[in-house]
């Protein structure tokens, strides 16, 4: 248990506090951190090949939790060796026999989703509320959807007889850790394919329990390859010769070096990259359920989130009433200790995530929008930063163009529907959008014109297995999830 205590907030303009919470801790007894961490290759824990370690942080407290290898070039070489022997074997297993390391994956990590969740919470700094409720019952569905697939794959549309792409190089950034790992795995495995995966070097330890649990289920040394260490680590799995695939989740610009870096090779490649959102309310919206809408679509995992709706698009004639109630409504979140159970927003990730979105708040106030937090104490140690509405922002401002990746929506008003589409889609990116109206035709009307992967109407952030995620434009190429997931994985498939 961290000793940072949950902050209540008052709502704006009212003189006494909703009520007090008393804290209900998480208790932290339930995981075990090993003080190091080795590399997990062909099912062994082994050294780095130059012994170079390192550490890992709770983002809410700042204490070091465990020391990590760092993986090289040699250590990524081995790690794909391990995948390419373990390759042959694996892909000619009947589909069914796969399938029931899949489901058995699934249930261990059912079994211990408490502790995986526990244990998300303290390396990233996302409340326990939701690893518990969202993160871990989404990653074990995956790993049961992809093993009921794993025997049907010649009746996935991909041709009667799809073969494996072969060893999977899988590169998953830091705000879901478990979950887009299991986005990553899950679907490899289901088709026959080895992987190597390295988790963020600010959020490794989630992957490294995996690691364990692969042992717990007997699953044959080789498949499942965990290197950890930083961004150079990636390069060297992207940039090796035994790779057949990349999978890349993270930034647009590291998205694009990796996309230089296997042109020409023959490797086959998806990339999810950043976002910047839409969420657009019609003045016929249920105006207080889009407000739940919109403290959901950015406030969800502190704003770490590539599809979350960072730029508010308001019809004029709610404007007002919209910024209002949402004004209130944030008044009431809880941000603190990410072990609480009450806690509504944990801490930041990283010092240099802070940083990042600092710099781009005061770039919007320079810029001329206005700032606006609700009244919160945040606690002394770790990395925070509050909720934060910005209105009076033009389309030219940096905190309408670029991904903040934080708690921070930026506020544009629109006339007509015509006048949302423009908004909504002058943007490079091209991952999500949401769209609130009472109107069914509306919605038919906006999701045709909106360039985004996805479209969520009247909710947001609603995640499932069996739906297909993924990007236009710079927010990357292919599908994750659903039956389109399996195409990324498999020879002859649409990638
Ligand atoms: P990165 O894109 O750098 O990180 C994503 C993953 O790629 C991490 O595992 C990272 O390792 C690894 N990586 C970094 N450099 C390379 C490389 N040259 N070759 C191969 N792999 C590499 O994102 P950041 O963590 O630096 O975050 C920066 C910004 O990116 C954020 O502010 C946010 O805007 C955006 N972002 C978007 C995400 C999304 O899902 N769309 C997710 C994460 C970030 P390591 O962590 O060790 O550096």
């Amino acid at each position: 248990m961290t000793d940072t205590p949950v902050r209540n907030t008052r709502v704006p303009d009212m003189a006494t506090p909703l009520w007090e919470y008393a804290p209900a801790p998480e208790s932290r007894d339930i995981v075990t951190i090993d003080s190091s961490y080795g590399l997990f290759i062909g099912g062994e824990w082994v050294e780095p090949s130059d012994g170079t370690m390192f550490k890992t942080v709770n983002p809410a407290t700042e204490e070091v939790l465990a020391e990590v290898a760092q993986a090289g070039r040699a250590d990524v070489d081995r790690a794909v060796g391990a995948a390419r022997k373990a390759f042959g074997r694996w892909a000619k297993l009947p589909g069914a026999e796969r399938g029931k390391y899949l489901y058995r994956i699934a249930r261990i990590i059912q079994e211990r989703a408490r502790e995986l969740a526990v244990l998300e919470s303290i390396d990233n700094g996302k409340p326990i509320k939701e690893t518990r409720d969202i993160d871990l019952p989404l990653v074990a569905a995956h790993f049961f959807y992809y093993a009921g697939w794993a025997d049907k794959l010649a009746w996935a549309g991909l041709g009667p007889d799809p073969r494996p792409l072969g060893v999977a190089g899988q590169i998953i950034p830091w705000n879901f850790p478990l979950l887009m790992l299991a986005w990553k795995v899950a679907p490899a495995l289901a088709c026959g394919n080895t992987v190597v995966l390295k988790p963020a070097e600010t959020t490794p330890l989630t992957a490294l329990l995996f690691a364990e649990i692969c042992r717990q289920a007997d699953l044959p040394p080789g498949v499942v390859n965990i290197v950890t260490g930083a961004g150079e680590t990636g390069r060297h799995l992207v940039e090796h010769d035994g790779v057949d695939k990349i999978a890349f989740t993270g930034s647009t610009e590291v998205g694009k070096q990796i996309q230089r870096t296997v042109a020409g090779t023959g490797k086959r490649v998806t990339l999810e990259l950043g976002g910047k959102a839409a969420n657009v309310i019609f003045d016929d919206a249920p105006i207080d359920q889009a407000v739940e809408g919109i403290v959901n679509g950015i406030f969800f995992n502190q704003g770490h989130v590539c599809c979350a709706g960072s730029r508010l698009l308001v019809q004029e004639s709610v404007h007002d009433a919209v910024i209002d109630k949402l004004k209130r409504r944030l008044g009431t979140l809880r941000l603190g200790d990410p072990l609480d159970k009450n806690t509504d927003i944990g801490a930041i990730n990283s010092s240099v995530q802070l940083d990042r979105i600092t710099e781009l708040v005061s770039a919007g106030e320079q810029e001329g929008a206005q700032r606006w937090q609700p009244e919160c104490d945040l606690p002394e140690r770790g990395y925070w930063f509050p909720p934060t509405v910005f209105t009076g922002v033009a389309q030219s401002h940096r905190i309408a163009r670029e991904e903040i990746f934080g708690p921070v929506v930026s506020v544009l008003p629109f006339r007509t529907p015509a006048e949302a589409i423009e908004k909504a889609n002058n943007t490079p990116y091209g991952l999500s959008a949401g769209v609130w109206t009472e109107k069914g035709s509306r919605i038919l009307w906006m999701a045709q014109r909106l360039r985004a992967g996805v479209v969520w109407a009247n909710t947001f952030n609603k995640f499932d297995p069996a739906s297909p995620f993924g990007g236009y434009k710079e927010s990357g190429f292919g599908r994750e999830g659903g039956r389109h997931g399996l195409g990324a994985y498999l020879a002859g498939g649409v990638h």
